[in-house]
């Protein structure tokens, strides 16, 4: 199964554990209000490519580029 690297706290995940990953048990994500708010932003972008994905049309690597360029600094 295909897994990323989360950017915040550098857990590997399988694409289906990504959402709830992000929503409940991230250690490195540890924010409230706003803040977690666009991180859930940058999480429904990275999620449309995760689709793309699945479709075959982007690899392993370049969905890992994408989280990557949506979650920088860390
Ligand atoms: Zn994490």
């Amino acid at each position: 199964m295909t897994t990323i690297e989360c950017p915040h706290c550098r857990s590997t995940l399988t694409l289906d554990k990504v959402g709830v990953h992000f929503q409940k048990f991230c250690s490195g994500l540890q924010v409230a209000g706003a803040e977690r708010e666009s991180s859930m932003k940058k999480f429904n972008r990275l999620y449309i490519h995760m689709q793309s994905h699945a479709r075959g049309e982007i690899t392993e690597s370049e969905l890992q580029a994408e989280a990557d360029r949506i979650f920088p600094g860390r």
